[in-house]
C-alpha cells in the first residue's frame, strides 16, 4: 500500500512522491478507499506492507482513517506482519499509538546514516539526533524496528561507514538494510553527477563498505538473508520474502505494482490522474503484462538467487514448471568454478564473491 506523501524530496529518491502537497491527503485517502473497494470483498492477507513515501508524515487521525480502511479491504491473518515505513522525525508517540492500534508490528525506519554530512549530501530531511528516539518510541510500544543505511554516498569514508553500521547496531535493530547508493535518472543526485559537482565512490571502495557491511553484521549475529537484507534470527521480512520467491502480491495506491495471477501491473505515477480516476471508480493501471512461461521462470530464477538460501531446484520446478538446468545450462558449470555460485546438487546460491558482483552474475547466468 503505497501512501505517496513526504515532508520533502530527498535528492537521491526516484520513488512516486510528492511533498508539499499535503491538502490533497484527504482525498487521496478517499481514493485509496475507493480502489480498494473495487476488489469487491474483504481479502485477507498474511502480510501487509505501507510504504511510501512516509506514510507517518500522515496526522495521527488521517494515519488512523487510513488504517481502519486497510483493516476493512485487507484484514490480516492473526500471525500475519504488518509492516510500517517511517521516518525518524515523523514518528510521534501518538503515531506510534496509531499503529500499534491498528495490529502494526514492524517499523522500517529510514535512518539512512548517523552522520550529518551524509545526511545532508542524501538531502534527507532530518537529523541523526532524531534516530535514536524514534526507535526507543517503537520499542516502547512493543514493535520490531528495522532500520535502513545507504552507503557509498561521496564523501562518506570507509571509517564513516563503520560508524553509521556501530551506531545502528548499538540500537538492537531487529533488521537492517544496506543499500548502496544508486543514481537514478532525473533525481538532483543524478544531475550532480552529471554536472560533476559531486564525485562519485569507486567501484572499489563501495565493494569494501559491502564487504564491512557482511562481515561486522555477521559478527553480531546477523543472518544475511538477502543480498541487502539482514536480519537476527526469525525475523527476516516476511513480506519481502514473498517478491523474492516471486509470487504473488497485491498492490494499491500511486504508482503501487502488483503481481496476481501472473500478470504484472502497475498504477499510474500522475497523482492527479490517479485521484481522478479512482474517485470515478475506474481502473488506476497504467501498464500490465502477462509473462510467458518461460519468462516467468527466468524471473524467477533472478529474484531468487538473490536470496542467500538461493534456488531450491525441485521447488522450482514445481514454482515454474521448468528444470533449472535445462534453463541455463552449462553456465552455471562455469560460474560455480569461478568461485560465483554455490552448487550442492539440491540448492544453488550466490558465494560471498558472487553477491559482491550480484547483477553480472545474474546476467551471465542467463
Ligand atoms: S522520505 Fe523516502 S520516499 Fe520520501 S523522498 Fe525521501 S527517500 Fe523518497
Amino acid at each position: 500500500m503505497h501512501v505517496p506523501f513526504c515532508a520533502h524530496h530527498c535528492g537521491y529518491c526516484d520513488f512516486a512522491v510528492v511533498a508539499g502537497r499535503d491538502e490533497l491527503i484527504d482525498r487521496y485517502l478517499d481514493a485509496l478507499e475507493a480502489e480498494l473497494a473495487r476488489l469487491g470483498e474483504a481479502a485477507s492477507v498474511e502480510t501487509l506492507f505501507l510504504g511510501g513515501g512516509t506514510p507517518t508524515h500522515l496526522a495521527p487521525e488521517q494515519l488512523d482513517r487510513l488504517l481502519a480502511t486497510l483493516a476493512r479491504w485487507l484484514p490480516l491473518h492473526p500471525q500475519g506482519e504488518f509492516t510500517v515505513e517511517a521516518n525518524p522525525d515523523t514518528l510521534s508517540d501518538d503515531k506510534v499509538a496509531v499503529l500499534a492500534r491498528w495490529g502494526v508490528n514492524r517499523v522500517s525506519l529510514g535512518a539512512q546514516s548517523f552522520a550529518s554530512a551524509t545526511l545532508a549530501v542524501l538531502e534527507r530531511a532530518h537529523q541523526p539526533e532524531a534516530i535514536a528516539p524514534a526507535v526507543q518510541r517503537v520499542r516502547r510500544a512493543g514493535l520490531m524496528v528495522s532500520l535502513d543505511l545507504i552507503f557509498g554516498v561521496p564523501g562518506q569514508s570507509l571509517q564513516d561507514w563503520r560508524a553509521d553500521l556501530l551506531q545502528a547496531l548499538s540500537l538492537q535493530p531487529d533488521h537492517l538494510s544496506t543499500y548502496g547508493l544508486t543514481y537514478e535518472k532525473g533525481t538532483p543526485l543524478w544531475k550532480q553527477r552529471r554536472r560533476g559537482q559531486l564525485i562519485p565512490l569507486s567501484e572499489a571502495d563501495e565493494l569494501t563498505m559491502y564487504e564491512l557491511a557482511m562481515d561486522l553484521l555477521g559478527e553480531r549475529g546477523f543472518e544475511h538473508y538477502e543480498i541487502s537484507n539482514f536480519a537476527f534470527s526469525g525475523r527476516r521480512s516476511r513480506h519481502n520474502q514473498v517478491y523474492w520467491a516471486n509470487h504473488a502480491y497485491h498492490g494499491f495506491g500511486l504508482g503501487a505494482a502488483r503481481y496476481v495471477h501472473g500478470v504484472r501491473s502497475v498504477n499510474t505515477r500522475d497523482l492527479d490522474g490517479y485521484l481522478r480516476k479512482a474517485l470515478a471508480g475506474e481502473s488506476v493501471t497504467r501498464a500490465s503484462e502477462q509473462l510467458a512461461p518461460e519468462e516467468r521462470a527466468r524471473e524467477t530464477l533472478v529474484v531468487q538467487l538473490r536470496r542467500s538460501d538461493g534456488i531450491e531446484r525441485a521447488a522450482f520446478t514445481e514454482q515454474t514448471g521448468f528444470v533449472l538446468d535445462e534453463l541455463i545450462g552449462t553456465r552455471l558449470t562455469t560460474l560455480v568454478e569461478q568461485g560465483f555460485l554455490h552448487d550442492d546438487g539440491q540448492h544453488v546460491c550466490l558465494t560471498r564473491r558472487g553477491k559482491c558482483v550480484a547483477d553480472a552474475v545474474i546476467e551471465r547466468l542467463l
